[in-house]
């Protein structure tokens, strides 16, 4: 069985629950379901057939996770009400639950006091984090990293921002003598650091990135969309740990909860660490209206309409799994990046593959080996597409030759990137397939 349905009835008992809230309402008499739904649900259910297995941990691909059964059942519970977090009469409870979830997400990242709210996506998080950095420093220019997400450029060419790619080290992360000679040619009002990067989950050196700031006026941006909740793992590698240790040092934060934690698709979080920064968003307003329990989202935030069931399975799973350094929820992540770390040991080892770099995080790349990049590349593709055949779904990645040259000195490089293969190895569960991953990546080494 891959679809457990067997918490279902969690959800009926939880209905009869919520209903009672209402009891003392007058009836209404449902209008009834049509005969013809249950025809309509078999439609849909052999058209969702047409989708890779996300839920199994032979998906080895993209950075797709399901959501926890917990989130998944607050969230269906939530729709019968379907509470808008616009604003508190659009969602009394359901805006109280983010408060309380946004609160505890800044308290992870080091910080008491904040401002800040879910959103439907990391990109609006990043918009709205990057419009503020814009009405803070309007004029000045915006860098992020060339491995940044790609929605940073296309966010400032929305917001009329001007920005800048920095070059990165072998490694994938921002390099610092790019970023002080570009800091040099002044008028840099914004850095991105990313820490975990969405194609190589690399994390940019940020401490070395605060302390630029001694000689340079610049706000730091952190965007941990995928990476975030790392801060909480125990088995990350010294460079890693540095940079999430020193992120309440930053101004703003994106984290995805749909990426690491645990939700479904609609739940980003931005967070800022002046609560002053709401006065942007609506002036004349006193600094306590933005910290006060009355406050309605919809007023900090750019999106009107958005959805209290993501705030409503959010807080029942930061109920279940709370945000502890060291507890079930982040040794779940450690075992994705166990799993990872070991699966990178034994392509390294194995002369039939190319490795890049050891994973910062549980994001793996590597490729068959070749004495042409273009013939890394068809290979790459060649795998990508039997791997699929054996039900293991990987990802494929461009990565520019300027990246790999000094990982693979043996290598001719005839074109300007590399297509490589690519593994998020986000499931808890992945520490316990990697024997069968590997045993599927042994065999068509063997074939090529
Ligand atoms: C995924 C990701 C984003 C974009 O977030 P969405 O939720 O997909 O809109 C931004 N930055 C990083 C680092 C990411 O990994």
């Amino acid at each position: 069985m891959n679809l457990d349905s067997s918490n279902l009835p969690l959800l009926d008992e939880a209905l009869r629950k919520l209903e009672q809230g209402f009891a003392d309402l007058p009836d209404v008499t449902p209008e009834g379901d049509s005969p013809r739904m249950g025809e309509i649900l078999l439609q849909v259910a052999a058209r969702m057939q047409d989708n890779f297995p996300y839920q199994h941990p032979l998906y080895a691909g993209q950075m797709i996770k399901p959501p926890h059964a917990i989130a998944r059942l607050a969230y269906a519970l939530s729709m019968w009400i379907n509470p808008n977090n616009h604003a508190l009469d659009g969602g009394r409870a359901s805006s109280a639950m983010e408060k309380e979830c946004v609160a505890l997400i800044a308290h992870m990242f080091g910080w008491h006091e904040h401002l800040g709210h879910l959103s439907s996506s990391g990109t609006i998080a990043n918009l709205e984090a990057l419009w503020i950095a814009g009405q803070l420093r309007p004029g000045a220019r915006i860098l992020g990293s060339h491995q940044a997400h790609y929605t940073h450029s296309r966010i400032s060419q929305v917001l009329k921002l001007d920005y800048a790619g920095v070059a990165v080290d072998e490694r994938g992360r921002m390099d610092m003598d790019a970023l002080e000679r570009q800091l040099a040619d002044g008028n840099v009002g914004t850095v991105v650091a990313t820490l975990g990067t969405t194609g190589t989950g690399s994390v940019d050196p940020l401490a070395a990135i605060l302390a630029l700031r001694n000689k340079h006026d610049f706000r730091v941006h952190v965007d941990t969309a995928y990476g975030g909740y790392f801060r909480l793992v125990d088995n990350l590698d010294a460079d890693a740990r540095r940079a999430f240790a020193c992120i309440d040092q930053a101004d703003s934060i994106v984290v995805d909860p749909h990426k690491h934690g645990l939700q479904p698709y609609g739940c980003g979080c931005v967070l800022f660490r002046d609560p002053r920064v709401g006065s942007i968003y609506k002036h004349d307003s006193p600094y306590t209206y933005f910290s006060s329990d009355e406050l309605h989202l919809g007023e900090i935030s750019l999106e009107c309409s958005r959805a209290g069931a993501s705030a409503v399975a959010l807080w029942a799973t930061m109920r279940l799994l709370p945000l502890e350094p060291g507890g079930e929820f982040a040794r779940g992540l450690a075992r994705g990046r166990g799993a990872a770390l070991d699966l990178f040991r034994r392509l390294e080892s194995d002369p039939r593959y190319l490795t890049v770099m050891r994973p910062e995080l549980d994001i793996l790349v590597w490729a068959p080996a070749g004495a042409r990049a273009s013939d890394i590349s068809a290979r790459s593709a060649k795998h990508f597409e039997q791997a699929a055949r054996a039900h293991l779904h990987l990802a494929l990645m461009e990565l520019p030759a300027s990246l790999l040259k000094t990982h693979w000195p043996q290598v001719e490089f005839d074109c300007d990137s590399v297509t490589c293969l690519r593994s998020c190895l986000m499931k808890p569960e992945h520490d316990e397939w990697v024997d069968t991953i590997w045993s599927i990546l042994d065999k068509l080494a063997d074939q090529q």
